[in-house]
């Protein structure tokens, strides 16, 4: 979901490693093991995951720094766009 304000995030290995510390915690990553599929982290620059028909739980997405810098809204990046 895109909104006026809103910038997109760039895929790089730091953003990589930034979204890991708050995706791996979420329930909605653990549930679905999203680490075993591609994307793998990154959701909301790289797209959704391709584990097919994943449940969606709770988002973290909203205490990552990359969501508050880049304006993003909703959350979920891993499961919808
Ligand atoms: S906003 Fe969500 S998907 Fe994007 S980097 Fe942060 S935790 Fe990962
Ligand atoms: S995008 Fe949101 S719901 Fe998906 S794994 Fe990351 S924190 Fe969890």
């Amino acid at each position: 979901m895109m909104k006026t304000g809103t910038t997109m995030v760039e895929d790089t290995e730091e953003n990589r490693q930034i979204c890991r510390n708050t995706c791996r915690a979420c329930p909605t990553y653990k549930h679905n093991s999203l680490e075993r599929y591609q994307p793998d982290a990154l959701f909301c620059a790289r797209g959704t995951t391709s584990v097919p028909s994943p449940k969606e739980l709770n988002c973290y997405c909203p205490a990552c720094e990359l969501y508050t810098k880049h304006s993003l809204v909703i959350g979920h990046f891993c499961v919808r766009q």
